[in-house]
């Protein structure tokens, strides 16, 4: 990336009404069929358009093509049986119905890949791409095979791998591993969580992410949220280990979270996509007040390894929020760049 600051989002966007149901978790498709894989194209196209729109410099799929973050990957693969449910308690916070692992897990064919191509070829703007950590799949599976959250997480790494290489292979620039889990399960993250992550990004070239937050603007995590106090030093426990790690980038949660932005000192050398944009709110930041993070977050991160970003995904807000955040963060990402004498042509 020659730009500074370049912006970018953690991930899922809103998807449109005519695929799915708005401002809703795992919403149900509006279609199927050769319907669907036309509308999920179609979706890709919006999304690619909004994003260029709000001058967002490295784009996403906006998880158009999946209904969830976890669950869509796990669909693709053997082992797990969806009508086979069992209730199980997700990151220690709520508890769901999940799938249960009833043998061993593989990955018959690729599951984004053709996706990828498809976005790679309606843009030259470097793309990152988002995948499951295998710490958060095995949080959301009740697992009556392997017995072991460890082993099923390396089995869950491997096939991660081969999806990534995939992707790479596509023209991805950033594949990005989501492990809100990390923020949880502390101890198992140094036992074996980082280890598996290692695997998952075992053999890549292209720049590798990770991303840890709070989670979605959704009841059951507001709530958790609540119970954290003043201030959440959850970070701290992981970034020793993430800055030991091949990580290349790690994407946080920072605007309006009791994260004490120093703890991102202990990720020094790492590009830091920046949490500057609140996705628990329908309140829209203003320029001034994601600039007012970033310039907090280069106190602690060089100025060419500052990348903003979101704190989350964002698909459970309404497309006209969704807009005007990714707006506000190109505009505050803008400020900062004339304060350091660059412009964004630059
Ligand atoms: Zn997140």
């Amino acid at each position: 990336m020659t730009k500074l600051l370049p912006t970018s989002t953690a991930g899922s966007l809103p998807k449109p009404a005519w695929l799915a149901e708005p401002e809703k978790l795992w919403s149900p498709w509006k279609m199927d069929g050769a319907a669907l894989a036309q509308a999920k194209q179609d979706a890709l196209r919006v999304t690619l358009a909004e994003q260029r729109d709000a001058g967002i410099d490295i784009v996403s799929d906006g998880e158009q093509t999946r209904q969830h973050f976890v669950t869509t990957f796990i669909e693709g693969l053997e082992g797990v049986d969806f009508e086979q449910r069992e209730t199980v308690r997700i990151r220690d916070r709520y508890d769901a119905s999940v799938p249960t692992v009833v043998g061993a897990v593989a990955r018959p064919r690729s599951i984004f890949v053709e996706d990828a191509k498809f976005l790679r070829g309606l843009t030259d703007a470097p793309i990152k791409w988002a995948l499951p950590g295998p710490m958060t799949m095995i949080d959301t599976l009740y697992d009556a095979h392997y017995r072991s959250r460890e082993k099923l997480a390396w089995e869950f790494a491997k096939l991660l791998n081969e999806e990534a290489k995939e992707l790479e292979a596509a023209g991805i620039d950033i594949i990005q591993f989501d492990e809100p889990a990390f923020n949880v399960f502390f101890e198992e993250v140094n036992d074996w969580g980082m280890a598996a992550l290692e695997r998952a990004m075992e053999g890549l070239d292209c720049q590798k992410a990770v991303h840890v937050c709070y989670g979605y603007g959704i009841k059951a995590n507001t709530d958790w949220k609540a119970t954290l106090g003043s201030e959440w030093r959850q970070y701290e426990m992981i970034f020793p280990a993430i800055q030991k790690s091949s990580v290349d980038l790690v994407s946080l949660e920072c605007h309006n979270s009791h994260v004490p932005l120093d703890l991102i000192e202990m990720l020094r050398g790492k590009k830091v996509m920046v949490g500057a944009i609140d996705v628990a709110t329908n309140t829209i930041e203003t320029p001034e007040e994601v600039a007012a993070t970033l310039r907090k977050a280069l106190q602690f991160v060089d100025v060419d390894k500052l990348y903003p970003c979101t704190n989350c995904g964002m698909t459970p807000l309404s497309r006209q929020v969704a807009r005007g955040k990714l707006a506000a963060l190109s505009a505050g990402a803008e400020i900062i760049r004339r304060e350091l004498g660059v412009s964004a042509a630059a």
